[in-house]
């Protein structure tokens, strides 16, 4: 099927147009550099800057795909989880294109689509498979029994998302938002072993209630201290070296229990999704550690593992392959949708 996908669940407005697992268009438009200003990211800015760039982003996909919007057998939409704000002008943007055309539209859930957009670039996922979904706002191991409608939660973060973390740290250590990107090149120049941070949620007795959640706010804390202490003696911060355990400590417990909970399941492909799936030491990492338990692993290219409309496409033309439910017209953006919901069906309670 031909589908195109649109995001807006935060800064990135993305149009992406795929014909099944083929990516023909992914383009974008970014409000990041005006974000960078605040240090973070204001709402109201982005949906104005949804609202400028969508028109546009939709007929820069058409172009680069080469297609009509009258060619497509669906419209794919991010329905949440996001910004309430930023989602509601994609929602409108989507249901307007649909209405205009006729073609079905699909509400779909962004997690879902940072897992799908793996199709993308290593073809059709096989099932069951774990997903470990590390993003801006979000730190879930998933079980992915059928990307077209089971999907489940078998842990999370009880605190900060991954992303969060590096973007908290950056700022500590003086690097630009958003630091995630910066914390990793900053890490390729320093001692992985500098300091020995925390893994959190990973004594005996955090693991018998929390076996596959995370915790990063405390080791946040931790290198917050660090650097306080530091500070304190008169010493200058060695960024690098920081940066380098800091990740270090993130990526360790990211793979260990990502791949804890295929083992535990028998589940042999383990999929990395979600903006920091793009770090080069998590993807290293879970490599080496894949090979030695003898899981299968797959990770987009790190320019679809962030953001982008590609990968809500690429969500949608499974969904469209799959023979699911388009949704109703009346379907509303939802800030904080389930990670068990793939898509609105059009038996939306
Ligand atoms: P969510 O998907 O949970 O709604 P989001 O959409 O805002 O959140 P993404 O775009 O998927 O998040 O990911 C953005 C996050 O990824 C940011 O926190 C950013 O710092 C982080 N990130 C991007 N590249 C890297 C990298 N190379 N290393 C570590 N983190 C990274
Ligand atoms: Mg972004
Ligand atoms: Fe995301």
């Amino acid at each position: 099927p031909l589908v195109m996908g649109i995001e807006t669940s935060c800064d990135e407005t993305g149009v992406g147009i795929v014909r099944g697992t083929e990516l023909l268009a992914d383009a974008i438009a970014s409000s990041v550099e005006e974000q960078a200003r605040f240090g973070g990211i204001v709402p109201e800015v982005a949906s104005r800057a949804h609202l400028e760039a969508m028109v546009p982003t939709v007929q820069r996909a058409l172009d680069d795909a080469g297609v009509r919007l009258a060619d497509l057998d669906g419209i794919a939409v991010t329905a949440g989880p996001g910004l309430a704000g930023a989602l509601m002008v994609g929602v409108g943007a989507a249901k307007a294109y649909s209405i205009a055309t006729g073609i079905p539209l699909y509400g779909v859930n962004h997690l879902s689509a940072h897992i799908a957009v793996d199709t993308l670039e290593n073809g059709p996922i096989p099932q069951p498979a774990i997903g470990l979904l590390v993003s801006g706002g979000h730190s879930t191991i998933m079980m992915v029994e059928d990307l077209a409608g089971k999907v489940s939660q078998l842990g999370a973060s009880i605190d900060d998302a991954a992303g969060e973390a590096f973007d908290k740290v950056a700022r500590l250590l003086g690097l630009p938002f958003p630091g995630g990107p910066y914390i990793d090149k900053a890490a390729q120049e320093g001692d992985r072993t500098y300091v020995d941070f925390p893994r959190g949620l990973s004594n005996a007795k955090d693991q018998e209630k929390h076996r596959y959640d995370f915790s990063f706010s405390g080791l946040k804390t931790a290198v917050a201290r660090w650097i306080e202490n530091q500070q304190a003696e008169g010493n200058n911060i060695p960024v690098n070296d920081v940066a380098a355990a800091f990740q270090e400590a993130v990526c360790d417990v990211l793979t260990k229990k990502a791949l804890l909970a295929a083992k535990e399941h028998g589940v042999e492909t383990l999929l990395l999704g979600g903006g920091v799936a793009a770090n080069s030491r998590l993807r290293a990492m879970a490599t080496e550690r894949a090979a030695q338990a003898g899981i299968n692993l797959r990770y987009p290219r790190p320019k679809l593992c962030t953001d982008n409309g590609a990968m809500v496409a690429a969500l949608g033309s499974h969904l469209v392959a799959a023979g699911a439910s388009p949704s109703e017209l009346h379907f509303p953006a939802n800030s904080s949708m389930d990670v068990t919901i793939v898509s609105l069906a059009n038996d939306l309670a």
